[in-house]
């Protein structure tokens, strides 16, 4: 940050650092969790049919209530509910929608948060969760996860209870470690306090199939809120669409904090174009998988420890210097992230060709330098 301190800007501001995942274009970018592969073919013809039939209409704002969209992910989630055996009765009006879920927590913790109010965390977990919270003027506290970065009810209960905030943000699988939390922390957390629970399952889609959506907890829960995002699985982060699903009132409140016509005419028509395709769009999912998984064995034999992973990347530990070898990955091509967590970096699974690459690279600095 340059000196902000020369300008009128809030106290609380001055010293924070923004959010800062390097952007360097490298050929293997294996550094922010996003879908490797490009969308289909098929599905670009669609989003440039769909779009163009809008483009004389952008002299009008759009649709400030996105009901198409809130439609269409009404119609995807019962999909998502139905396949795992659990049906959720979802009302267009329990859905929310913005640019990114990173926009839609801001909108929950503008609401909920603000000066004089707390969040609580248990970290390591998103970066975005403490910024969000500390950029309304919020409290940001935290709490340690387990040594193996999972969490229990009773330390949830336990803690939720102590510090009684006014939201929680409980993050699963978890960013950066990979982690999934049974509905019982869920539960843990939304029965100690008074606040709002925020369920952040960005990376949901990758999850085993067993592992039941927070979703299922909407019932008589009117303090829960789920949010999800087409960043990850639906391999669509350049379109920043984000979701929540909750309680109508939970979600009219946001009315009051959003912008108006936050979601323009182009991102809706495209978002839904995509829940058109969520099967192909989805296609590649299963072969993350197999390359997140590959990965973890190939830096277990290495002699990593690997993290158990229910997401698209793994969190791996027990490195001697994780600047020196994400710089030596860098000179090979290859960018993964440092995440500030001592010994430990993250890589995210690639395409079969980048993890291969990645593998490669990774084995060649071990050998070279043991
Ligand atoms: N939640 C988590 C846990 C994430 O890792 C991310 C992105 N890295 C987001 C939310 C935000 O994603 P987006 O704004 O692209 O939906």
């Amino acid at each position: 940050m340059g000196n902000i301190e020369s300008l009128p800007v809030r106290a609380d501001l001055v010293g924070r650092e923004p959010y800062g995942a390097p952007h360097l274009d490298v050929p293997v970018q294996l550094n922010v969790n996003e879908n490797a592969y490009p969308i289909p073919d098929v599905v670009v013809a669609a989003m440039r049919a769909a779009v163009d039939t809008h483009l004389s209409g952008l002299n009008r704002y759009p649709d400030r209530e996105f009901t198409a969209l809130r439609e269409h992910l009404v119609g995807y989630l019962d999909g998502v509910n139905e396949r795992a055996g659990t049906p959720v009765d979802l009302p267009p009006e329990m859905i929310w929608a913005a640019n990114g879920s990173n926009e839609v927590l801001s909108h929950i913790v503008q609401a909920f948060g603000g000066p004089g109010r707390t969040a609580l965390g248990f970290t390591p977990s998103y970066s975005m969760h403490p910024l969000i919270t500390t950029g309304t003027g919020a409290e940001w506290v935290h709490a340690d996860r387990d040594d193996d970065f999972g969490l229990t009810a009773e330390a949830v209960a336990a803690e939720v209870a102590r510090v009684d905030p006014d939201i929680v943000f409980l993050c699963t699988p978890n960013n950066p470690t990979g982690t999934s939390l049974g509905l019982d922390v869920i539960e843990a957390a939304y029965d100690n306090c008074s606040g709002i629970v925020i369920v952040d399952e960005a990376y949901a889609e990758f999850s085993r199939p067993a592992l039941p959506s927070a979703m299922t907890l909407l019932e008589g829960r009117p303090r829960l809120v789920v949010s999800r995002t087409m960043s990850k699985a639906f391999a669509c982060a350049g379109l920043r669409l984000g979701y929540a699903i909750a309680a109508p009132e939970l979600i009219d409140t946001l009315r009051l904090v959003r912008l108006p016509y936050h979601l323009s005419d182009v991102t809706q028509v495209l978002a839904c174009t995509a829940l058109d395709h969520a099967d192909l769009l989805l296609g590649n999912v299963d072969r993350l998988i197999d390359s997140r998984n590959a990965i973890a064995a190939h830096l277990a034999e290495l002699g990593f420890t690997v993290h158990p992973s229910d997401s698209n990347f793994v969190l791996f530990g027990n490195i001697a210097n994780p600047a020196e070898l994400w710089q030596k990955l860098l000179d090979r091509g290859i960018l993964i992230r440092d995440i500030g967590i001592a010994h430990h970096a993250r890589v995210n699974a690639g395409t079969e060709a980048e993890t291969t690459a990645f593998l490669t690279a990774i084995s060649d600095i071990v050998d070279t330098d043991p």
